[in-house]
């Protein structure tokens, strides 16, 4: 099974690809964990990226197209894969149909999560993640804020710094200008399934199982 997941960042594509993941035993593919991992590992790659991720910008399309072309060529994606936050321009998207022709398999449908700015914004600001286990959690979900629920390990919810308010404005003006497009493109071509994203997580993911029947 090959899935994108597709819609504005904190709308919630890394909480249902990682439940889709587990459902489907496909690989979760996510190219911000990837980029944020490069940096924190300080890799050649980290260097390179961290400025443009921290100010909300794009990372150069032949940087990621060298990195999904080789994780869909490795055995972690034998079974499929579900793909976040890739294809993000209309470029990536075509680059995309590129590679999966040199796939076995090439049947991607995708999954195009929907919520207003307003509630994107309350998302984005109220979010923590693990930097141990990269579990990510809302404000109002954590009960002692020194714990991370999921790992149990203290000292590690952290907010990414691009989630501080000005960066979250670019983040999302980026979108409408480079992403939304991506999804035209689909449009007509590939299966799209389109779901509202404001509801609870159980709901939402639901909603997706049912759609992709
Ligand atoms: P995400 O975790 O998906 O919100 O990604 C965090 C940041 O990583 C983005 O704001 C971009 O700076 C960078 N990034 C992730 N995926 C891509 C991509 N497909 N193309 C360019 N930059 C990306």
């Amino acid at each position: 099974m090959q899935l994108i997941i597709f819609g504005p960042p904190g709308v919630g594509k890394g909480t249902q690809a990682k439940l889709l993941s587990k459902k489907f035993n496909i690989a979760h593919i996510s190219t911000g964990d990837i980029l944020r991992e490069a940096i924190e590992r300080r890799t050649e790659l980290g260097l390179k990226v961290k400025s443009v991720i921290e100010n909300g910008g794009l990372v150069p399309s032949d940087i990621m197209a060298d990195i999904i072309d080789e994780v869909l060529h490795s055995n972690r994606c034998r079974n499929g894969f579900i793909l976040d936050g890739y294809p993000r321009t209309v470029n990536q998207a075509k680059k995309l149909d590129e590679i999966l022709t040199t796939l076995p398999e090439s049947s991607a449908k995708i999954i195009s999560l929907t919520a207003e700015d307003s509630v994107i914004v309350n998302r984005l600001s109220n979010r923590r993640f693990c930097v141990n286990c990269n579990h990510i959690i809302s404000l109002s979900e954590i009960v002692d804020e020194d714990i991370c629920p999921n790992c149990g390990v203290s000292g590690t919810l952290t907010k990414r710094k691009d989630d501080e308010p000005e960066v979250i404005q670019q983040r999302l003006d980026v979108y409408k200008e480079k992403t939304v497009p991506v999804l035209k493109y689909y449009t007509g071509k590939t299966n799209v399934i389109s779901i509202d994203a404001t509801r609870k997580v159980e709901e939402i993911s639901q909603s997706i199982l049912e759609k992709l029947k």
